[in-house]
């Protein structure tokens, strides 16, 4: 068996284990709060998955939840168009 002629220091082998570290992959922004999450992933931050929201209080949404969120979107949406409408016509 071949002995080494000298032994390694520990200031020599710590530093040699500074360069050894694991990279986290696979970790993006979220696009709706910035957070760091796992990408394909829902943010456990905001519950947003692709531009919806697919958590509410830590659990998922079900089918009739989400239209209601949908169609409360869509409301304050014509609400809004309809007010730019009334205030643009009041200024001429
Ligand atoms: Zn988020």
């Amino acid at each position: 068996m071949a002995v080494p002629f000298r032994r390694t220091s520990k200031h020599t082998k710590r530093l040699r284990r500074t360069h050894f570290k694991l990279n986290v992959t696979g970790l993006v922004t979220c696009p709706h709060c910035g957070a760091m999450i796992k990408s394909h992933h829902v943010c456990p931050q905001c519950g947003y998955y692709n531009g919806k929201q697919v958590l509410k209080d830590g659990h998922y949404m079900t089918k009739t939840e989400v239209k209601k969120m949908e169609n409360e979107g869509k409301r304050s949406t014509r609400r809004k168009s309809k007010k730019e409408d009334s205030s643009s016509t009041e200024n001429k």
